[in-house]
């Protein structure tokens, strides 16, 4: 809530509905740490938060499937893990296409 600046938050209690008033005059907005896996192939091994588990080289158990970045099952997901993540499964991907020309 406000005009020109942040005033306070609407809040709304999703279990017994009651909304109450916290003024603040800053915010940090902590959203997006939910995996989105559930389009994935069903027999992809995720952890129990149902982010996906690769190997170092950012293969998953199921061959020719690499994840990189913050759906992956793994510490730290940030901008500069996310970016190594997806060159080494680039790399990965460009081994394995190579290993099915024979
Ligand atoms: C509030 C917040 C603050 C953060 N602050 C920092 C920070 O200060 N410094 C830092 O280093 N990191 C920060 N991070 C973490 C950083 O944003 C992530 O680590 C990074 O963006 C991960 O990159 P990614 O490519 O793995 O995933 P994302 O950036 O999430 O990209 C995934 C993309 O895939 C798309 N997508 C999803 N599902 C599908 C689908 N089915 N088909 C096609 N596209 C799809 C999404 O729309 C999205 O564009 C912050 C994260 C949040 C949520």
């Amino acid at each position: 809530e406000g005009e020109k600046e942040l005033t306070g938050l609407s809040l709304k209690n999703v279990k017994t509905g009651e909304r109450e008033h916290l003024p603040v005059s800053g915010l940090f907005i902590y959203v997006g740490f939910a995996p989105e896996t559930a389009y994935l192939p069903g027999n992809l091994e995720r952890d129990a938060q149902g982010f996906i588990v690769t190997d170092t080289e950012m293969r998953t158990n199921v061959p020719g499937i690499f994840a990189a970045g913050d759906i992956r099952s793994k510490l730290c997901r940030q901008v500069i893990t996310a970016a190594g993540d997806g060159a080494t499964a680039a790399q990965s991907a460009f081994v394995f296409l190579e290993q099915l020309d024979g």
